[in-house]
């Protein structure tokens, strides 16, 4: 059977996100949706997956609530569920950036770019092109000649910026992200420290991949998804490469897994045959833990 996947989100403000959420779950259960939603007052923030059928019915119940009757759908085809589950959680925020105080983006936010205005902006030799996600991310495909933000969550991208990459207040400067809700808050933060032009990418890489004119145009690898699928192609032309690295041996690699040491945990773009030689771990440290995960899988089996 065939089946979709929906991201979307919406900046709106909800009331009470506890009811909201109540509300929410029987309806995604009645339909028989999987996949993560975050509720929060300044809006919400959702993947799903589904069959055709279910997929479609969710989109048109949402469209019915004034709130989110513009909301825009991005939809991509799947060879099944993209999630085991369905999980709704209200949290303070649908987009944590951790800044002193929040921003919001229907408020403050940067130049909204179509991708074909986006591709044609990137080839502009005066801009600065700056990838708002995390570097494990980056590691496994970007746009060419993006500065990569040497982080692993995006609550530490503001610090990041105020420490590496204030020298380009007066340049033109593209960011953006997966769906675009990340690059909302962004950008609207470079605003508010100051740079001049910032622009970003509507709909996000995801949006850029689907447009029948640019086609994912001047995207390197592929693109890190938080779901079942790990990662999915961006570039549809005759350019597309592979940009990821094993961290350990350096060959051509697609494949991401966690480091062993729950402790550590970080994003690691690893062959099989490193997992197996540093039982997945990112160093010796991590490697000798006496909580590697790799280690307890591995005796489990054996046994
Ligand atoms: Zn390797
Ligand atoms: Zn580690």
């Amino acid at each position: 059977m065939d089946y979709q996947v929906l991201l979307y989100y919406k900046y709106v403000p909800i009331e009470d996100p506890e009811a909201f959420k109540e509300e929410h779950r029987a309806l995604c259960e009645e339909i028989g949706l999987m996949g993560r939603i975050l509720v929060a007052e300044e809006g919400m923030n959702g993947t799903v997956s589904g069959t055709i059928e279910q997929t479609e019915k969710y989109m048109q119940v949402m469209h019915e609530d004034s709130r989110f009757a513009d909301m825009p759908f991005k939809i991509e085809a799947s060879e099944g569920h993209a999630f085991k589950k369905l999980k709704i959680k209200v949290k303070p925020e649908i987009v944590n950036l951790s800044l002193e105080e929040d921003l919001n983006p229907n408020e403050k936010t940067g130049k909204h770019l179509s991708p074909k205005e986006f591709y044609e902006a990137m080839q502009d030799e005066d801009v600065v092109i700056l990838d708002a996600r995390n570097n494990y991310e980056y590691d496994l495909g970007h746009f060419k000649n993006a500065i990569r933000p040497d982080i692993e969550a995006f609550r530490d991208l503001p610090k990041w910026v105020r420490e590496n990459f204030s020298e380009y207040k007066d340049k033109k400067v593209l960011t953006y992200c997966t769906g675009g809700i990340r690059c909302e808050k962004f950008s609207g933060f470079l605003v508010e420290e100051g740079f001049k032009d910032v622009s970003q990418l509507e709909g996000g890489i995801i949006s850029y991949g689907y447009d029948p004119e640019v086609k994912g145009r001047l995207w390197d690898g592929k693109m890190y998804v938080f779901d079942e699928r790990i990662s999915v192609p961006v570039n549809r032309t005759e350019e597309a490469t592979v940009v990821g690295k094993c961290c350990h041996c350096g060959e051509a690699e697609e494949r991401i897994v966690k480091c062993g040491n729950p402790e550590c945990n970080v994003h690691l773009i690893m062959c099989e045959d490193c997992e197996h030689e540093h039982k997945r771990a990112c160093s010796t440290e991590c490697q000798e833990h006496p909580w590697n995960r790799y280690v307890k899988e591995h005796e489990q089996t054996t046994k």
